[in-house]
């Protein structure tokens, strides 16, 4: 399997991401939960002019569940997922990457700038993990596909097994340093006050599990 290549700009807006001084770091989670959500909007869309589709409530929610042990943080979602092609276009390259690679460049060495004032976006796990991994499948297929990318050498896809429609972000948290504290990210109070912080208004449930000590 070739590993493939990110676009120039966005690896630009990648190495920023993954060597960032940025202090906000948890955002990543607020982009994770948003895009949890849009995808969950697309099928509540879908189903109000598709008479095939209907929407029960209790089938969409949004799950986080941290496992400490293995330092690995899942947000996953029942919405509309991605096919394969989905996974390359949409994770594979950043919309309109140009113009905002250019505004990274010039927002100092900080990043501060851009992460604050535009929605990064998915990119924005690289601040906090070093492996990262999409496991989707889109509604209306049976095939289900994994990206994964450790940031900027690239990422790979394959098809994999997934039983349900939708879309699990996993993510490898880094390691602990004398310079930075990562193990916050996996801790259940914290994820809870940062949920409270940036995603109280989203609409749909989010679900909370934490394991190991
Ligand atoms: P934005 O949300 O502003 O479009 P992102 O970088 O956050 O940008 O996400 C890029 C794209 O990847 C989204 O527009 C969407 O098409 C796709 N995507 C990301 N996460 C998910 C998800 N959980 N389910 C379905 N599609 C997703
Ligand atoms: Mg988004």
């Amino acid at each position: 399997m070739t590993k493939k290549q990110f676009r120039a700009e966005s690896k630009r807006l990648l190495d920023l991401m993954v060597n960032s001084i940025y202090t906000n770091k948890e955002i990543f989670l607020r982009e994770l939960i948003s895009n949890a959500s849009d995808a969950i909007d697309k099928i509540y869309y879908k189903a109000l002019t598709d008479d095939s589709l209907s929407f029960n409530k209790e089938d969409y929610y949004i799950e986080v569940a941290a496992d400490k042990d293995n330092r690995i943080l899942k947000v996953s979602d029942t919405g509309i997922g991605m096919t394969k092609q989905e996974l390359e276009e949409n994770l594979g390259v950043i919309a309109n990457s140009g113009s905002l690679a250019f505004k990274a460049e010039n927002a100092g060495k900080d990043g501060h700038d851009i992460i604050g004032q535009f929605g990064v976006g998915f990119y924005s796990v690289f601040m906090v993990a070093e492996v990262v991994t999409v496991i989707s499948r889109a509604l209306g297929s049976n095939e289900a596909y994994k990206w994964e990318s450790k940031g900027a050498d690239g990422y790979n896809i394959e098809q994999c097994e997934k039983s349900t429609v939708g879309t699990d972000v996993i993510l490898k948290i880094k390691e602990t340093t004398a310079d930075e504290n990562f193990d916050e990210y996996l801790e259940e109070y914290q994820l809870k006050s940062t949920i409270k912080k940036y995603s109280d208004f989203i609409r749909y449930p989010i679900r909370m599990e934490v394991s190991g000590t």
